[in-house]
């Protein structure tokens, strides 16, 4: 790409083709001996004749080659200011392509040199920014099912409560439990539970929106985070999440109390029910608790907790 506009462009190209007003002036001088030596008659000896033609030849040649020179210099320094400001508008900084045997070939060998090293520095840090940001988004991550980890939830979920309070907007979350899942590790060993946790984590990311956030929040627990979603939108696509998992069929599911491996879901939701993360958090945990109170294998709003519910979670045995 050509940049006749750049403010890089060369300033003093009116006179890169000029020549140097000293080889004009031997040019000039050059010309005036040689118009002495035709008209013979001021130096009558040929003697001198010939002296003065050889010094006006001499003179106009050195005069010729002088303006020659300088313009190939000229030229030289016009492409070399304007592929580097080709390089600086592009963010690009490979090696100039002026030819080899140009005048300012000694200097383009330099800045040639000088490109390779901010290249390779150029390079160095590029990788060290990407490994940067693959490390972070890894740390995100949950290893074992690849979902975002409870950090990633701490962080994201204090923006998203910020947003959705700005834009007047619902957040809703949904806490997901695995039922009996202890008895499942006793009887079927620890790696086939790995495999339903990798399972379930698949069946939330088929039962969500993009734009929701699953999460592993620990163990067996998992949330969801919905944002612009109304507490009700939630509580259906939580009643999906729940069918999905209950009619998927595990690795000696059937051997699990009630004859399948199942889970239990809390959902609240900001601003109707909380209003900041922690709270929203807590709500849910506790319509958790309280869908593990009434049986296992359902879906509990926030808002359907009785008052004595309220304020119990945690040990949901
Ligand atoms: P509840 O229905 O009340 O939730 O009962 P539960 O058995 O699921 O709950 P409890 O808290 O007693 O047991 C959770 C089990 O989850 C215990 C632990 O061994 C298992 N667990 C936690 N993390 C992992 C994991 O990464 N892999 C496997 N395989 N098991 C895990
Ligand atoms: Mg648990
Ligand atoms: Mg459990």
């Amino acid at each position: 790409m050509r940049h006749p506009a750049s403010p890089h462009a060369p300033s003093h190209r009116r006179r890169s083709g000029a020549g140097h007003p000293l080889g004009w002036a031997l040019g000039v001088v050059g010309l005036l001996l040689a118009l002495v030596v035709l008209h013979g008659d001021l130096l009558p000896e040929a003697k001198s004749n010939r002296l003065v033609a050889m010094l006006a030849g001499l003179l106009f040649g050195l005069a010729i080659g002088g303006v020659i020179a300088r313009r190939r210099l000229w030229e030289g320094i016009r492409q070399v200011r304007s592929e580097l400001a080709e390089r600086a508008d592009e963010g690009e900084l490979h090696s100039l392509s002026i030819p080899e045997d140009s005048m300012i070939d000694p200097l383009v060998v330099e800045i040639n040199s000088v490109l390779r090293a901010a290249n390779q520095r150029l390079s160095m840090a590029t990788a060290l920014r990407t490994a940067a940001r693959s490390r972070a988004a890894e740390s995100d991550r949950d290893k074992l099912t690849g979902l975002y980890n409870r950090g990633y939830l701490s962080k994201h979920l204090a923006d998203e409560v910020g947003r959705t309070m700005a834009l007047g907007s619902e957040l809703s979350l949904i806490m997901i439990d695995v039922d009996h899942f202890k008895h499942y590790n006793d009887t079927q060993g620890h790696q086939r539970g790995d495999a339903v946790l990798r399972d379930v984590a698949d069946l939330l990311n088929q039962s969500v929106r993009s734009l929701d956030v699953c999460v592993r929040y620990g163990g067996e627990e998992f949330t969801v985070l919905l944002p612009r979603t109304p507490l009700e939108r939630a509580k259906r696509t939580a009643e999906r999440i729940r069918s999905a998992i209950e009619s998927h069929v595990f690795e000696a599911g059937e051997l699990q109390p009630g004859g399948r491996l199942t889970v239990s879901l809390g959902v609240a939701s900001l601003p109707r029910l909380a209003q900041d993360s922690e709270t929203l958090i807590r709500m849910a945990d506790e319509a958790l608790y309280a869908a593990k109170h009434a049986g296992r294998n359902r879906v509990v709003g926030a808002d359907e907790m009785t008052s004595s519910e309220q304020g119990l979670s945690g040990d949901s045995s």
